[in-house]
């Protein structure tokens, strides 16, 4: 029984170990798709910005429109001017003619405000877009370099899994499988120890008893809590270690 349990417990080390390369290589491709987001944000913002300057620029020409079709109707009240015979007549003209004036001159600020703002819009996606093409070289940089140390991750980590491979079977097959049903079920720890009676996978109190079998290592057994398989290491084996 004292071979199986340090079986297990070599393998446990072994399937940590290779969880931990498994979180550094999730990590990177994490960071890559982080920058990917944030550089397709920035797109995205910039294309509302065309879009905003292409609406702004519709509406600087329906005030062009405006501003015509008052010219338009300047001369031709001005033409009318000619045949009036009253000057209630003519008062009215004159008074449709100022107003026309005025629209033209109003028209003349909005159109400069409009245009404004559509160059404003488009320098701000300019920028937008500048910036993104910079960080999608950096990105295409770094994505080389991540690669490459995925890749030599993942040769470490083959390694790994081949010793891990044959510590498992060195262990019976009943055990193997509870062993990896638990290894899953329990955030990929199912060996752990037990420090002075509290198990250090759910850290619960172990019973007294039971506390005392475990310390004599003759059997193997289980956390009535978490049921995660428990082992006991005095300390000054742990000091040489
Ligand atoms: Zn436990």
């Amino acid at each position: 029984m004292k071979e199986d349990i340090s079986v297990l417990i070599a393998l446990q080390e072994l399937d940590t170990e290779l969880s931990g390369f498994d979180r550094k290589i999730e990590e990177k491709k994490q960071e890559l798709i982080a920058r990917e987001q944030t550089i397709a944000e920035k797109e995205a913002l910039a294309e509302q910005c065309r879009e905003k300057a292409a609406e702004l620029e519709q509406s600087q020409r329906d005030i062009k429109a405006n501003s015509e079709e008052a010219a338009e109707r300047i001369k031709n009240r001005q033409g009318k001017m000619m045949q009036v015979q009253t000057s209630r007549e003519h008062q009215a003209l004159l008074k449709e003619i100022e107003e026309a004036k005025k629209t033209i001159k109003d028209t003349e600020e909005q159109q400069l405000q409009v245009m404004e703002q559509v160059e404003a819009e488009e320098a701000k996606a300019k920028e937008l877009e500048n910036l993104c093409a910079g960080e999608k070289e950096l990105l295409a940089e770094e994505t080389v370099k991540v690669e490459k140390s995925i890749e030599k991750l993942n040769g470490q980590r083959l390694v790994v899994q081949e010793q891990r491979d044959k510590m498992a079977q060195r262990v019976p097959s009943s055990q193997i499988k509870r062993y990896d049903k638990l290894l899953k079920k329990r955030e990929g720890l199912a060996v752990v120890r037990v420090i002075d009676a509290v198990c250090q996978g759910c850290f619960m109190t172990i019973p007294p008893q039971k506390y005392n079998d475990i310390c004599l290592g003759e059997q193997i057994f289980s956390c009535p809590t978490c049921q995660r398989t428990l082992y006991y290491l005095p300390e000054t084996e742990e000091a040489d270690a």
